[in-house]
This record gives structure tokens, sequence and C-alpha cells, in this order.
């Protein structure tokens, strides 16, 4: 399901002018991807499961998905304002090397967990269909959190963090409004299906510890934005 290739691309080049043209949505879609990253990191290497190469993760790994973390939390929602402006500041080339080079590092040299094992499972309903990968992996990270009994301080960073960007935290923001229990079941069954990098969880994941997690995530994240 991960295509590896043989080597690197000889150059990636991103030119922020142009991601200053573009729509903000993509860029807060890739927001919601990199926010899982420190996440998934850290419980790749705190399980010290062998990387997507097949390694272990490094010091220089972890110490960029934090960077990741907190470039997003820093200048997450400035970048935003800066795209919807159309203009590139200081703040905007930070978030986007954040997006890109540590979010792409960070993972790559640790390793994914539930959240995008729960993005996997949520792509089986048809409703999720038009949300982007980034926006099911920020409501997926939720869900992660919960099933890991993260502490609230954790829990509520993240929240803010995906609120103020208008990253969905709730099922009915990713078109999940009337989820029946056959489609939460199969979203279940999808996200824990033997290869999944959810079993990179330092700890057995269940198909009904997902469907749990994922209606106490959609449920935090409701009380979340009662309470805004
Ligand atoms: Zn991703």
């Amino acid at each position: 399901m991960f295509r590896i290739y043989r080597r690197n691309p000889d150059l990636v080049l991103v030119d922020t002018r142009v991601i200053a043209q573009g729509p903000p949505r993509l860029l807060v879609a890739g927001m919601g991807d990199a926010l899982a990253t420190w996440f998934e990191a850290k419980t790749y290497a705190d399980g010290r499961v062998r990387n997507m190469r097949g390694g272990l993760s490094t010091q220089t790994a972890l110490t960029l998905a934090e960077a990741c973390y907190r470039t997003l939390l820093e200048d997450g929602a400035d970048a935003l304002e800066a795209v919807k402006a159309k203009v590139v500041t200081p703040a905007l080339e930070r978030l986007v090397e954040a997006n890109t080079l540590l979010s792409g590092i960070g993972f790559e040299s640790s390793g994914l967990a539930a959240a995008h094992a729960i993005h996997n499972g949520l792509t089986t309903a048809r409703g999720t269909h038009d949300f982007l990968h980034g926006e099911k992996v920020a409501f997926g990270l939720l869900c992660q959190l919960v099933m890991e009994g993260q502490a609230r301080s954790v829990v509520e960073r993240v929240l803010g963090f995906a609120t103020t960007v208008g990253l969905p935290v709730t099922l009915s923001e990713i078109g999940l409004a009337g989820v029946t229990p056959a489609e939460l079941g199969l979203i279940a069954q999808r996200a824990t299906a033997r290869e999944e990098t959810i079993h990179n969880e330092p700890f057995e994941v269940t198909a009904g510890m997902v469907s749990d997690a994922i209606r106490a995530a959609d449920a935090i994240g409701r009380a979340w934005k009662r309470s805004l």
C-alpha cells in the first residue's frame, strides 16, 4: 500500500510565491497531515518499531518532527492569513517548510501509526471522499490521541490548533454526520487490517477500540466546538 522508490528525487522545488496564490484549504490540509507527524513519529520511536525504510528512528528525525509540530502551533494561523491575502511572509515560509520538509523527513525516518491508518479506514466511507487527505488525517490524529489515552492538555492543544486553522475535529466535518454502525464497523475494520500502521501503537489495537475512539473523538470535538 506504500510505494517506496529506489532513490530520492533529485530536487524538490517549493515556491512560496506559487503557494501564496493557491487555495487556502490546500495549505490547511497540508497542516493536517503535518499535525500528525510528531505524534506518529513519537509513538513509533517509543515502541522502537522499524521505520518506513526498515531502520530505526533517529534523534534527528524526532527533533525535526517536533520542530514540525512547534512550527505549526507558532506559524500556522499567520501562514493561513498570508495565503488568504495571497502574500508571502516569514511565517508562511516557515510553515511551508514544516508542511513539506520537516513533516516529510520526520515521517519517513520514523513512521506512521494510528492517525494514518484511521485515515485509510475513513476512505472506505463515501461521505469522506470530498475531503482531503490531511483533513482526514487530522481527525484520525484526534482518534489516535483518544485511543492512546493522552492527557487532556495534549488533546486540547491539538483541538485548539485544528479549530483555529479550520481543520475538522468532528465526524460531520469530514462528511460523516449520519454515519451508520455498519459504516463505522467497516472503517474500523479497514483501519485495523493486518498490514496497517495502526499496529505500530505500543498496545494491541482491535476494530472495536477504533470505532470507540472515533465516537469518543467526535464527541470531544463537538463539545470543544460548543465551548468556543
Ligand atoms: Zn499523510
